[in-house]
């Protein structure tokens, strides 16, 4: 294999399974992550300190690079400008991550491309909200910087303007949510495209975090099918060189919307690891160095759950549980191997893969009645 130098910014978990996969086709990879502590510190021998968001630290590391390409969207977009104008091939384009990182100009351009997303307004602080208790209830989102829920809560009423976000950020209608589903398509140079089927995310209405995923998702035919359909319409309009999550909605009424992107491997991606032909960090790697796309058929049932970090005292009796959990069968466990955490904090996944998702589903309460315990 042709060994160009591929540097990925950021050096979290998905960086870290993309380097698993980079290992099947001898490929070398050098990270860049602002922690020693990194997941990915360990797999590469080239690991550099720095952080993605500053402009001079991503050009350092970026001009001894043939191709970058990211594990994180908050990296800094003006040096990889420089570096794509300097001849560093940079996937996905630094004008697709800039659409995505603000929600603001994400949702503007969902909505130019024809694609469908609930109405929003742009509200540039909190004292613009009182202008807007017409337009409530409805979901307030940063336009930079959130993740896992953390960016995003309700406004139900002019009371809760108060304890709003009072930096950038969007107020969205409420959705009437029936699901909430992810596809994940990949596209290379060629415009070659391709998309897995849609996952199913079921999550934990209090903390807004996810309680568990299952594929094929319990969804009609035809809904998998349109899912599918916005997923390519969404990395065509985007002129996608990469790949990218594409979180849905679908209503009670039976509408399909879109939520959110996310230009890079994702969470809801887990899966294709032990439940589908190619990986989506192998079609990362394929898109990246100009191959064919691997297939994207699924090749089993399967449920993921990620492992959250528990309270300290906890912490033993965990590690005691993941390991009976080792003894059951076609059950995956991913240990990202991170340094402490505080409670709640994403410390591995587990995939369960199975002929149907019911089986999976009645292993997977097993394996969540082993963790409680
Ligand atoms: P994050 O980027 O932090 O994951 P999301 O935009 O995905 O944030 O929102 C987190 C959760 O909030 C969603 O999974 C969904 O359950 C809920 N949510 C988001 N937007 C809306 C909306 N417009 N109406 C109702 N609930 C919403």
């Amino acid at each position: 294999m042709e060994q160009l130098k591929i540097g990925v910014l950021g050096g979290g978990q998905l960086g870290a399974m993309l380097i698993r996969h980079a290992i099947d086709f001898g490929l070398n990879i050098s990270v860049m992550d602002k922690s020693l502590d990194a997941p990915c510190a360990r797999y590469t021998s080239s690991f550099h300190l720095g952080n993605p968001m500053n402009y001079q630290d991503v050009l350092d590391f970026g001009k001894n690079m043939d191709i970058i390409t990211i594990e994180i969207e908050a990296v800094n977009t003006k040096a990889l400008r420089e570096l794509s104008n300097n001849g560093v091939k940079v996937f996905p384009s630094p004008e697709t991550i800039e659409i995505i990182q603000n929600k603001h100009s994400q949702k503007k351009f969902l909505e130019n491309a024809g694609i469908p997303v609930a109405p929003s307004v742009l509200v540039n602080n909190k004292s613009e909200l009182y202008g807007l208790v017409n337009n409530l209830p409805g979901c307030l989102k940063l336009c930079s910087n959130g993740y896992d829920g953390k960016g995003v809560m309700i406004i139900r009423s002019a009371q809760d303007i108060e304890k709003a976000f009072d930096e950038p950020s969007i107020l969205e209608e409420l959705v009437d949510i029936k699901h909430e589903i992810s596809v994940i398509v990949a596209r290379n140079e060629n415009g070659q495209v391709d998309c897995y089927d849609p996952v199913m995310m079921i999550f934990n209405k209090e903390r807004m975090l996810l309680d568990y995923q299952l594929c094929p998702a319990d969804i009609p035919d035809e809904t998998v099918a349109e899912a599918r359909n916005i997923a390519i319409k969404t990395a065509e309009a985007l002129k996608l060189t990469g790949i990218l999550a594409v979180e849905m909605f679908i209503t009670n009424d039976g509408k399909l919307l879109v939520n959110e992107l996310a230009p890079r491997p994702h969470n809801s991606g887990h899966h294709t690891i032990e439940a589908a032909v190619t990986s989506q960090y192998e079609q990362l790697l394929r898109v990246i160095m100009g191959w064919p796309l691997g297939s994207t058929k699924l090749t089993n049932s399967s449920v993921m759950m990620n492992v959250l970090e528990p309270a300290a005292s906890e912490k033993k009796n965990m590690e005691k549980a993941l390991v009976s959990i080792l003894g059951l069968e076609d059950v995956h466990l991913h240990w990202y191997g991170k340094k402490g955490g505080s409670e709640g904090r994403k410390m591995g996944h587990i995939t369960i893969t199975d002929d149907t998702v019911e089986k999976a589903l009645s292993k997977a309460a097993t394996i969540r009645n082993i963790l409680k315990a």
